[in-house]
């Protein structure tokens, strides 16, 4: 039962990613997502459904148009693959604990909050990406994010709260409140550093915190703080190769909504092992 549903996660994070080839195209330029219709970016025909598999018609067609034969980015599928991995990691984390819910009330909260993940992994890859192309963080997309994340966690407290869930009212209460907390902290951190360095940090930062402090909270202490270091991490190193490989000037800012969406992502899947790696580490644990 949890191989079935972590495959059948998998195939749809694949037909997520073909969405979120989408959005990351046509949101920054103001288009709409459902007009017109897949086609070829260079000779205008519309696509018929078999050369829209995700993935698959990208190395059947060898990455060109069939008609008129230009190169189709490999990025296309490389976005398909990479929702279709953090898919398959997000169920392979959350998919037991759903799978394994020993009452009904359980099985709604756990599934709530694994589709709190995956909406998490999918919106953090189309904003690393329109951050990457345009410098932005889209409210149209972190918005709509966290009503949806706030939204499931509250409907995983009621299924606690109502005494049903195995883990009973205290759990679920707890999770609501470091998904408060988490949103507060990183929410905070980064409006201070947009204040203190206007230039390296904007608003747009500054929410999409809030998302990964919300989204990371529920899950616990340890994944907020994770939440707060690993993109200052990622971020540096980062700086650190680009700067010395010459690839971007001091004075030229690079996005950090990529490095937020990586360390954000690597803090939901692996918190409590990257965590707990961590302490062994200096004999904590
Ligand atoms: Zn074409």
């Amino acid at each position: 039962m949890t191989t079935i549903l972590t495959i059948l996660i998998a195939i749809l994070g694949l037909l997520i990613g073909s969405f979120l080839n989408v959005v990351i195209y046509r949101l920054p330029k103001h288009e709409s997502l459902s007009t017109p219709p897949s086609h070829c970016t260079s000779c205008r025909r519309q696509l018929a459904w078999y050369e829209n598999i995700p993935l698959l018609s990208w190395l059947v067609l060898r990455g060109r148009c069939r008609t008129c034969g230009s190169r189709i980015s490999p990025r296309y599928p490389v976005i398909e693959l990479l929702t279709g991995l953090l898919f398959l990691a997000t169920a392979l984390r959350f998919a037991p604990d759903l799978v394994g819910a020993p009452t009904p009330a359980d099985a709604v909260a756990r599934g709530s909050i694994l589709i709190a993940a995956l909406w998490f992994v999918a919106a953090s890859i189309a904003l690393a990406m329109i951050d990457l192309d345009t410098q932005t963080l889209p409210n149209r997309i972190i918005y709509p994010s966290a009503t949806v994340i706030a939204a499931l966690y509250l409907i995983a407290m009621a299924s606690g709260m109502i005494g049903v869930t195995s883990a009973g009212a205290g759990s679920a209460w707890n999770g609501a409140l470091t998904a408060l907390l988490g949103a507060l902290i990183l929410g905070v951190l980064y409006l201070i550093i947009a204040f203190v360095s206007p230039r390296g940090m904007g608003m747009g930062d500054v929410k999409y915190a809030v998302l990964i402090g919300l989204t990371l909270g529920w899950h616990g202490w340890s994944y907020i703080i994770l939440g707060v270091l690993l993109p200052f991490l990622i971020g540096g190193i980062v700086a650190a190769i680009l700067l010395v490989t010459g690839r971007v000037r001091r004075k030229t800012g690079i996005p950090f909504g990529p490095s937020m969406a990586l360390g954000g992502v690597a803090a939901l899947e692996w918190g409590g092992t990257l965590m707990s790696a961590y302490l062994s580490l200096w004999g904590l644990a």
